[in-house]
């Protein structure tokens, strides 16, 4: 098969680091549940679903009935998938069909579910979203009593598998009364349908930064996404966790580790005489007489073009500068201080070195992106490997 221009590893070692630290801080009860949309935040979710079941997951999490099929084709036949937002009518019975959960956020969806249940002769197994404040998706308060009335009568088709929400912002401190607020009214809201004697089976309404910060919100499931891939939601979470961890070496190191490493090979060489524009137009002019080399990899494959003049990259252990305009498939780099690069040398885009590391944070602060955007716009054809 003709080679892709660059290849992704993911490292199970360090999945199943990040899955440990989550379970010593959710303790034994709660279902931790991967979230894994955007093509596992561009891990890719065909190489990612059974490494992280090989690390002691059975729950996955995705945005999309599409994004639920992509896990369904690999996963194991007794893991669970839940779908959190996009699932269309029409779908809705091939999710029963396959005992995929799904979120249902307006009224009238219940009796869609209800309808495919029929259909299928199994139980729809819904979690009913509710509105807390985020203002996104989620049931309004207005819509609880028909759908409390709804859930009882339709028991044997319509399972009532979960009561949740979603906050508004968990990784920063300006959402603290907010959040705060989340937090009264879905407990508000759980009583409502508890003393219509409906007990959902789980209670869920954490993701990352909600369970590190506010660790009341882990009840039943926590659903976790970029802590898994070994990554702070920001810099105010990790904080919050160190905070609470023991002075001294325990709490400044990062008990995170990351699973992914991007790397592709330098594709050829040369010398550039001071003076000359490198690349397109004018946005690097060589102040010296300078070497570079070309790297087959553009922002069409996941390198941000306003990475230009600003991203690095790591040869021969070394840290370099991307030099003049990223380019669709190709960017420069300036190796005019490194020995002896050869065309085939390894260019590692992001992870490490030996001891150099290129990180989604630092590449993501200087092209202004987060690490979830950066991440899940990881094209999906770039072939993904999974080292021990
Ligand atoms: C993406 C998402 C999560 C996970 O968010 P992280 O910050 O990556 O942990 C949890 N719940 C919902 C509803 C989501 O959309």
């Amino acid at each position: 098969m003709v080679k892709h221009s660059s290849r992704i590893e993911l490292k199970q070692s360090a999945y199943k680091n990040n899955v440990n630290f989550i379970r010593k801080k959710i303790g034994e009860h709660p279902i931790l549940s991967a979230v894994v949309k955007a093509n596992a935040y561009g891990h890719g979710i065909e190489a990612f679903v059974p490494m992280a079941e090989k690390c002691g997951v059975k729950h996955f999490s995705v945005a999309s009935a599409f994004e639920a099929e992509e896990v369904l084709a690999v996963c194991k036949p007794d893991t669970e998938i839940m779908i959190m937002g996009i699932i269309y009518k029409e779908d809705i019975a091939w999710a029963v069909e396959h005992n995929i959960s799904f979120f249902v956020y307006n009224y009238d969806r219940l009796d869609a579910a209800c309808q495919a249940a029929k259909e299928v002769g199994k139980a729809a197994k819904v979690h009913i979203e509710v509105e807390t404040g985020a203002n996104r998706t989620g049931m309004q308060a207005s819509e609880f009593p028909k759908a409390i009335t709804f859930l009882k009568k339709h028991k044997e088709f319509v399972e009532f598998e979960g009561l949740c929400t979603h906050y508004a912002g968990a990784e920063s401190i300006t959402n603290y009364l907010r959040i705060q607020d989340q937090i009264k009214l879905i407990d508000v809201y759980s009583k409502q349908f508890e003393a219509a004697g409906l007990v959902p089976k789980y209670k869920h309404t954490a993701c990352s930064a909600a369970l590190i910060s506010y660790p009341e919100t882990q009840m039943d499931m926590v659903r976790v996404g970029i802590l898994l891939y070994g990554y702070w939601p920001s810099k105010e979470t990790f904080i919050f966790h160190q905070r609470n961890t023991k002075k001294g070496l325990e709490r400044a190191k990062d008990p995170l580790k990351r699973v992914i490493r991007w790397a592709s090979k330098v594709m050829s060489t040369k010398d550039v005489p001071m003076g000359e524009f490198i690349g397109y137009g004018t946005s690097y002019q060589a102040a010296k007489n300078m070497r570079i080399a070309t790297v087959p990899v553009g922002y069409a494959y996941g390198f941000a073009r306003s990475l230009s003049n600003q991203g690095r990259v790591i040869i021969r252990g070394k840290r370099v500068a991307v030099i003049g305009t990223i380019n669709m498939n190709l960017l420069v780099v300036d190796i005019t201080e490194i020995k002896g690069v050869e065309k085939g040398d390894e260019v590692v885009l992001i992870g490490r070195e030996g001891k150099v590391q290129i990180t989604v944070a630092s590449f993501g602060e200087l092209s202004n992106q987060l690490n979830y955007e950066l991440l899940s716009r990881l094209p999906f054809d770039i072939p993904r490997i999974v080292n021990s």
